[in-house]
């Protein structure tokens, strides 16, 4: 069975957190490991609320250092230490995040006891061609140049091919060897004693095709975005404001749903997930209607709900 890959929103509401909407915050699972993404006030709360496992977090990737996707940081890393985690931590973010950790553990005369490796994502100059920031053997994490109006960076999480899937009963049927199983898996045909060759698809079924998942938030509207989120299947965009909004948006670094809707478009992926809502709306069906106009496959995205890919 494949494994899960599974984004779960812990908030949406842009700068201010408004009724049921927090601040910027969620949580990638692909099969039992969580990648954290953006750290909003109250982000700990969200992990009570939605079952989400602390311990299984290894890396947390931040946008940038405005407080609405940060200032959680210290509560989510004071908890885990709470909780007894010895394992190490790392944080992918913009230049500043360390110095602001180093600044408040000073102060409440805290030291962690689990190891924190910070490393600093510098987006001027970042192109398609970058190597990956984080890779493990399942996926990659690319970083993406956003327009805001400080350093900020969104995320690209791809998953690497896997390999084949072996029918189990040719494995005794042709009596495989480990190497043969390896090569198999890989793509290869297998050729008996006798000379007799068996074609990899007679072998093999299709694995799971690699799924990915693309975070770009806070922006304002930026087409050179596109190249480097080209066909993910699920992107979440912010979308701060209506069209209405437009050169407002511009000014302050912002979306508005019709232009993250152009950016799904551009970059043609499977599903746009609009997010980052100013608290000036009370109903979103706006947002999504002005969405939906230009990119018909988006969904609103809504505190606690899950997205599957
Ligand atoms: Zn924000
Ligand atoms: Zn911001």
């Amino acid at each position: 069975m494949a494994k899960s890959f599974q984004l779960t929103l812990l908030g949406t509401s842009a700068a201010v957190p408004y009724k049921n909407r927090y601040l910027a915050g969620q949580v990638l699972m692909v099969g039992n490991q969580s990648f954290l993404i953006d750290c909003g006030e109250a982000t700990q709360f969200r992990f009570k609320d939605w079952g989400i496992k602390t311990s299984k977090i290894e890396q947390i990737f931040i946008s940038h250092l405005h407080g609405d996707h940060c200032f959680g940081i210290f509560g989510v890393l004071t908890s885990m230490a709470m909780m007894g985690r010895e394992h190490p931590l790392s944080i992918y973010t913009p230049k500043g995040l360390e110095e602001m950790v180093t600044a408040v553990f000073k102060a409440t005369y805290y030291s962690s006891p689990f190891p924190i490796h910070f490393f600093e994502i510098e987006p001027t100059g970042l192109t398609t061609q970058n190597a990956p920031i984080f890779e493990n053997k399942n996926l990659t994490v690319h970083a993406v140049p956003l327009n805001h109006r400080i350093p900020t960076v969104g995320y690209v999480f791809r998953e690497k091919p896997s390999l084949r899937n072996i029918r189990p009963e040719k494995i005794a049927e042709l009596n495989l060897s480990f190497d043969d199983i390896r090569a198999v898996k890989s793509g290869a045909d297998f050729t008996n004693t006798e000379g007799v060759v068996f074609p990899n698809a007679e072998l093999t079924i299709d694995p799971t095709p690699p799924r990915s998942f693309a975070y770009c938030s806070d922006t304002a509207f930026e087409p050179s975005i596109a190249p480097f989120i080209k066909s993910v299947d699920l992107l979440y965009h912010e979308a701060t404001f209506m069209q209405n909004m437009a050169e407002h948006a511009q000014k302050v670094g912002h979306s508005t749903a019709e232009e993250a809707a152009q950016i799904a478009k551009m970059a043609g992926v499977g599903r746009l997930i609009i997010g980052h809502y100013s608290s000036r709306y009370d109903d979103l069906l706006p947002l999504l209607a002005e969405a939906k106009n230009v990119f018909e496959n988006t969904v609103l995205g809504i505190d606690g709900e899950m997205y599957s890919v």
